[in-house]
């Protein structure tokens, strides 16, 4: 599971974080734990970067992944994966990671 916020009121989830839930204007945005099951929609290799610090892990995988809780993800890839693929999504370290569902 991943923590995300949700809606109490329209049960909406969202990522990334905000104030206000998007989808009815309230103010009752909750973390909740949600499933981190999704699928791969697109996804690129990033050669270069302008962070030095980032050298030695290029190239990088990054693939957007639509999760079956509803928002749009933005993630590292564990390996080269094809569109449509079903992943799971983890968070560690600020950032999240998706890996081929078996
Ligand atoms: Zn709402």
């Amino acid at each position: 599971m991943i923590r995300l916020q949700v809606c109490n009121a329209c049960k909406s989830t969202h990522y990334p974080e905000r104030d206000i839930c998007p989808s009815c204007w309230r103010d009752t945005l909750d973390w909740q734990q949600v499933s981190p099951l999704g699928r791969l929609t697109t996804s690129t290799v990033l050669h270069t970067s302008v962070k030095p610090e980032w050298a030695d892990k290029l190239p990088l995988q990054l693939g957007l992944v639509k999760l079956d809780a509803g928002p749009n993800i933005l993630t590292f890839l564990s390996a080269s994966l094809n569109t449509g693929t079903l992943v799971t999504l983890t968070f560690n370290d600020g950032v999240f990671t998706a890996k081929e569902t078996l």
